[in-house]
């Protein structure tokens, strides 16, 4: 916390507004919208994965329909696939971005028209704050006339040549949980260019209510709608993002100068200035003798704390019997890579005990 959030959530207590109606909300959708601009239509919604979920049911995913998800995510990305009784098709990265491979997603389009069926969405993140290659992945989605969800849960933010994420999909995703880059503590947004879907998301997240007299419901209803209070909270971290992004950009060159002289590891880092990246999390591959667990060792025994890589859904128990198209960058990635500090408030005596740990560790 660190801006006005307090002050927002006296606001709620003073108007008696601590429901899922309430100023706060509709200020907070309306900061993003200007934030994110491009005609965006903003629904603030409970999480992340509802928005997900949400955007899969606008787009009339059903029992038995496939849908394209990248492997290298976030189990959240892929489980409202689940959800929906959907089947799921995983897709690897190219390894600029750690996004979506055009060549893998092609391929995977190809074997869906083959089984009978063209998917219904594809599901492209923008992983660790790196936006996907959106030139590429868009003309695809066009090609075949399948729409994108585009799940920038991590990258609020983040632009690819000065577009924001968050305005590329057809539906589009971010979080505001609590490990994101601002957060509400639980929360999302469902992002589109269509009033329509903002209309149609807020009927889904309060539970499909017709309009009559009494409660009547025809469809299917979910209770995802963001409430008063984080939405106060939402108001206050806005105020911040921008002084965040900079510090998430400055631990950026801080690894960036600590490794750039090393054989053993390599910063993840935008492929070129087209590529504008919040650097939500810092995260390197390691080459040579050292590995993901010995650093990381070496860094926990410095009371200094590491993440692995996401693990690629095609490797996980869940998803084990979907098919997935690539040659498995994503799970050499998994093998290799390590998450190292990032938050907006490391201490100089912590960053320091980073550098010297890694100093030792990769010259
Ligand atoms: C956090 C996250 C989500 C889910 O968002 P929640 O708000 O936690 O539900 C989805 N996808 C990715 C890539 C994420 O990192």
């Amino acid at each position: 916390m660190g801006g006005n959030e307090l002050e927002y959530i006296h606001n709620a207590f003073d108007s008696n507004w601590i429901s899922q109606y309430g100023s706060n909300i509709d200020e907070f959708e309306k900061n993003l919208e200007n934030y994110l601009g491009n005609n965006s239509f903003v629904t603030a919604l409970s999480s992340g994965t509802a928005a997900i979920h949400l955007a899969l049911r606008l787009l009339n995913v059903e029992e038995c329909d496939f849908v394209i998800c990248q492997s290298f995510t976030f189990v959240a990305s892929a489980n409202p696939i689940l959800y929906l009784k959907a089947v799921p098709v995983f897709v690897d990265s190219e390894s600029q971005t750690w996004n979506l491979c055009p060549n893998a997603l092609e391929d995977a389009i190809k074997y869906c028209i083959q089984q009978g069926k063209k998917p219904k969405a594809i599901i492209a993140v923008s992983l660790y704050g790196m936006p996907f290659m959106a030139e590429e992945i868009l003309q695809i989605s066009k090609k075949y006339e399948i729409p994108i969800v585009e799940d920038s849960a991590e990258a609020l933010g983040s632009q690819y040549k000065g577009q924001p994420c968050g305005t590329f999909g057809d539906l589009s995703v971010i979080s505001f949980n609590g490990n994101k880059i601002i957060t509400t503590g639980g929360g999302g947004i469902l992002i589109s260019r269509n009033p329509h879907f903002k209309s149609r998301a807020f009927i889904l997240a309060t539970q499909a209510k017709d309009k009559a007299e009494f409660y009547s419901h025809s469809e299917l209803g979910y209770n995802y709608r963001m409430d008063n209070i984080a939405a106060g909270i939402g108001r206050g971290q806005m105020e911040t993002l921008d002084e965040k992004i900079k510090q998430k950009r400055k631990n950026h060159d801080f690894y960036q100068e600590l490794v750039k002289n090393s054989e053993n590891i390599e910063l993840f880092s935008a492929p070129n200035n087209d590529f504008f990246s919040n650097y939500w999390l810092n995260t390197v591959i390691l080459k040579n003798e050292l590995s993901k667990e010995k650093l990381r060792e070496i860094f926990t025994q410095n009371d200094i704390e590491t993440r692995y890589l996401w693990k690629p859904m095609h490797l996980q128990p869940l998803y084990k019997k979907c098919k997935f198209f690539g040659n498995n960058l994503s799970g050499t990635l998994f093998d290799t890579g390590l998450c190292l500090p990032s938050g907006t408030n490391l201490t100089n005596d912590y960053i320091s005990r980073i550098s010297e740990v890694l100093e030792n560790e990769i010259h």
